[in-house]
């Protein structure tokens, strides 16, 4: 049991929230910009308005093997239910936008440096401090717990969830990190943006799986983040040419996004991108070599043989004849799925050659 959490659950009960004023929410704005949050935004305590399309989608099962989506389905999509005694939800972003070093293999610029959440949650406890100052008690989440954290944003005014499916803030664009705060204050709630996506049909047209299945419409289990993410067994042949050279994540339909053009670079020196020897070294890891690499990034959970079998369908697709003597080595790995990759990239790049 935590502590701290069970104190944090006796100090919520609370019988009457307390009114939170327009003067007051901009010095909290202030703030939230003086911890580093790029932006905050209020949004009020309501029942997802897509329920049914959230419904559908878990039913056909297109969130593939993500298993927690279908968990506590009923708080995901009412934060009411999440905490009664909460008034409002402060949604925070911070941006995280760079442009990708120059190397053989891809990673999204989420994970090129170093992991957000505990970051972003200390961050999010400051500012819960502050508001406890004024009242409040409150709860921080990020990426944790039953939030359905971009249709939240959405109704906090910190942008549109657009054709791809992901938020578009109109200045940031789509490269934000997204947390939560849950208070008993009574906040007055930010007014919403509206949908610029147009007649735009550039992030359908350059998806490599044709994962946007429809405007608005995701099926994960085509989609090049979740098979070289979440998926955990052999990626499906029909997927690994497409994956081309992305080794992690992917941001093609981000990256054609014309709400892009405005990106920043993110301050934060933390998330700045790290550097990693070359793909065929790599292959040659140990679990511990992997760990020591990766640790406080967010690739660290993909664990050794996802990595490598990754490494193996990016360099089938990019890979050169230098490559086939990592690849033959990592054919004989003990772990089945590492093999079995590595002699499918051998076979693609003799038949290249
Ligand atoms: S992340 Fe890549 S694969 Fe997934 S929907 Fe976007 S473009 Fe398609
Ligand atoms: S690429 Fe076009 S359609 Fe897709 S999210 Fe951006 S604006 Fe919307």
């Amino acid at each position: 049991m935590n502590v701290s959490w069970l104190v944090e659950k006796m100090v919520f009960r609370m019988d009457s929230p307390v009114v939170f004023d327009e003067t007051l929410k901009s010095d909290l704005q202030a703030e939230a910009a003086r911890l580093g949050f790029s932006v905050c935004g209020v949004a009020p305590v309501q029942p997802e308005k897509r329920r049914e399309y959230y419904l559908k989608w878990i039913a056909e099962g297109q969130h593939g093997e993500m298993a927690w989506m279908e968990r506590n389905i009923e708080r995901r999509l009412d934060p009411g239910l999440i905490l009664p005694e909460a008034r409002s939800v402060l949604c925070l972003g911070m941006n995280y936008f760079q442009t990708e070093p120059s190397r053989r293999g891809r990673i999204a610029k989420y994970a090129l440096g170093r992991d957000y959440h505990g970051l972003m949650l200390k961050k999010l406890k400051k500012l819960c401090h502050w508001l406890r100052l004024k009242g409040g008690q409150n709860r921080p989440y990020v990426d944790t717990g039953p939030v359905l954290e971009k249709p939240l944003a959405v109704r906090a005014g910190l942008g549109w969830q657009a054709k791809n499916t992901m938020l578009i803030h109109p200045k940031i664009g789509n490269w934000l990190f997204l947390g939560e705060i849950f208070t008993t204050l009574e906040i007055p709630p930010d007014e919403g943006v509206s949908d610029h996506c147009g007649d735009c049909i550039a992030c359908i047209e350059a998806c490599p799986t044709g994962a946007i299945t429809a405007p608005y419409q995701l099926d994960a289990r085509r989609c090049i983040a979740y098979l070289t993410i979440e998926h955990q067994g052999a990626i499906p042949e029909e997927f690994r040419e497409a994956i081309g050279d992305r080794l992690f994540g992917c941001d093609e339909c981000l990256d054609v996004c014309p709400w892009n053009r405005w990106a920043q670079a993110t301050r934060e020196e933390k998330f700045a991108a790290r550097q990693y020897p070359d793909l065929r070294e790599m292959l040659a890891w140990s679990e511990e070599e992997f760990r020591a690499h990766f640790r406080q990034t967010p690739i660290l959970r993909l664990k050794r043989p996802r990595w490598l079998r990754n490494i193996c369908v990016v360099l089938g697709n990019i890979g050169t004849l230098e490559d086939l003597p990592a690849l033959e080595k990592a054919a004989n790995d003990p772990d089945p799925l590492v093999a079995e990759h590595a002699n499918w990239a051998i076979e693609k790049i003799k038949g290249r050659v």
